[in-house]
C-alpha cells in the first residue's frame, strides 16, 4: 500500500497542516495507518486501539452493526458504538484531528477515567466487557467477545480426599506468571498450566472433607480462540505499592500450542481441531518505563509481513529485530507487556463451513466470569 500524504490541497485549513506537523513529525497517517495523539495521558488507550485496528476480525464485526437511533447523550455513553467511530475514523481518508476523542469520553463516562495511568490489560477487558454489556445486537457481541474468549477447566484435587472439584471458566487474556532473569513465552504457558499447591492461607473448602484442607489447583484447556490475548504479569503489588518485572521474556512470531500443552493439560470436553493451535503474532503493546511512570506503544502488523510501531501520532515502519528489543531484561527500556496471536488456519464446523467467531458458542457466562 502505497504511503498517503495530505496535500494542501482545498480539503483542509492550513491551520490543520499546521496541527498534523506539531502533532507528528512523519504525518500524521503513514502506510495507512493513523497515528492518535495523546489526548489526556490516553497512551495506554492509544495503544490497544491500534492493536484493535489491526484486528480486521473485530472490524469486520463491529462495522456490520447497526445501532437503533439513540439520543446523544445514550450515543456518547456507548463503548461499542464510539469505538465502531473511533476505527472507522482511523481507517478512513478524511482527516480529524482526535478520531479517538469521542471513544475517550465515553471511557470516561464508563468509569476508565482520562488523564489517568491506566493498566492496559484491564482496560481491554474492560473494553471487552462493555460491548457485551451495552451493545444492543446481542449476538453480534457474543460473537465479539468469543474473539477472545480462551475456554478453560478449572480444577481442585484435595490432597487430603483426593476429591476433585472441577468447573468450567473463560478468560480474555491469559495471565501468565514470569519469574525473574530470563523466560521464554513457551516456558510462562507451561508454568500457567501447571499444577499449583494450595495451603495456608490459600487453602480451600473440600465439600467432602467439610473443612479447608491443601489442594492441587489446575487449569485444562478446553477451547482456543481467533485471537489469544496474552498478559505479561509484569506488575505486582508489593509492601502497598507496584512494583514492575523488567525481565526478559522472548516470544516467537509463530507459536503452536501442541508443543506448549501436554495431553493431561487438555480437557477430555476439549473438542477442537488440534490443527487450530497454530497462531501468528500481530500485536504486541508495549510498557516501557516503571510501575510508577510509565507509557505506552504498540507494534502491529496489520497485514502481510511489515510491522509498524505506533507511538501515540508518530508510526513508523519497523522490522522484526525492533520488536525483538521488547523481549526486556534491562531497567528502564521497552517491555512487552500484552501479546496478540492470531489464528493461522480457520477454524472449521463439522460440514466444513467456516465458522467465524463461533456462533454456536456452547457457554453461556456472565460479564463477572472473567477471571482474574
Ligand atoms: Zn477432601
Amino acid at each position: 500500500m502505497a504511503g498517503r500524504s495530505y496535500s494542501r490541497s482545498f480539503l483542509y485549513p492550513d491551520s490543520y497542516h499546521l496541527y498534523v506537523y506539531y502533532q507528528s513529525p512523519y504525518g500524521s497517517r503513514f502506510q495507512g495507518l493513523r497515528g492518535l495523539p495523546n489526548y489526556g495521558l490516553s497512551c495506554c488507550v492509544n495503544a490497544l486501539l491500534q492493536s484493535f485496528s489491526a484486528t480486521q476480525e473485530l472490524l469486520a464485526l463491529l462495522n456490520r452493526w447497526i445501532e437503533n437511533d439513540s439520543g446523544a447523550l445514550e450515543k456518547a455513553r456507548n463503548v461499542p458504538q464510539q469505538l465502531q467511530k473511533a476505527l472507522q475514523a482511523m481507517q478512513s481518508d478524511r482527516f480529524l484531528p482526535n478520531p479517538h476523542q469521542s471513544f475517550l469520553y465515553c471511557l470516561d463516562r464508563n468509569h476508565i477515567p482520562m488523564s489517568v495511568q491506566h493498566d492496559a490489560d484491564e482496560v481491554f477487558i474492560s473494553i471487552l466487557n462493555l460491548i457485551q454489556e451495552q451493545m444492543s445486537d446481542t449476538e453480534l457481541a457474543q460473537q465479539i467477545k468469543c474473539l477472545y474468549m480462551v475456554k478453560l477447566e478449572e480444577h481442585l484435587q484435595c490432597n487430603e480426599c483426593t476429591y476433585i472439584q472441577s468447573g468450567d471458566t473463560y478468560m480474555l487474556s491469559l495471565p501468565l506468571p514470569l519469574s525473574q532473569g530470563s523466560n521464554t513465552l513457551e516456558d510462562c504457558f507451561r508454568a500457567f498450566f501447571e499444577l499449583q499447591e494450595l495451603d495456608n492461607e490459600e487453602r480451600c473448602f473440600c465439600d467432602r472433607c467439610g473443612e479447608k484442607t491443601p489442594s492441587k489447583q489446575g487449569l485444562k484447556l478446553i477451547y482456543l480462540p481467533s485471537v489469544v490475548c496474552v498478559h505479561l504479569k509484569r506488575f505486582h503489588y508489593d509492601h502497598g505499592r507496584t512494583e514492575k518485572m523488567h525481565c526478559e521474556v522472548s516470544f516467537p512470531q509463530a507459536l503452536d500450542f501442541n508443543t506448549i500443552l501436554k495431553p493431561e493439560q487438555v480437557s477430555q470436553s476439549s473438542k477442537q481441531s488440534r490443527s487450530e493451535w497454530q497462531y501468528k503474532l500481530y500485536a504486541v503493546i508495549v510498557h516501557c518505563g516503571t510501575a510508577m511512570f510509565g507509557h505506552y506503544t504498540a507494534y502491529i502488523k496489520p497485514d502481510g509481513d511489515i510491522w509498524y510501531h505506533a507511538n501515540d501520532s508518530r508510526v513508523s515502519q519497523m522490522t522484526w529485530a525492533d520488536v525483538e528489543g521488547t523481549f526486556g531484561g534491562s531497567k528502564g527500556g521497552d517491555t512487552a507487556y500484552m501479546l496478540l496471536y492470531r489464528r493461522t488456519k480457520e477454524e472449521t464446523e463439522p460440514d466444513g463451513r467456516r465458522n467465524i467467531g463461533e456462533r454456536n458458542s456452547r457457554t453461556e457466562f456472565s460479564p463477572n466470569q472473567q477471571r482474574k
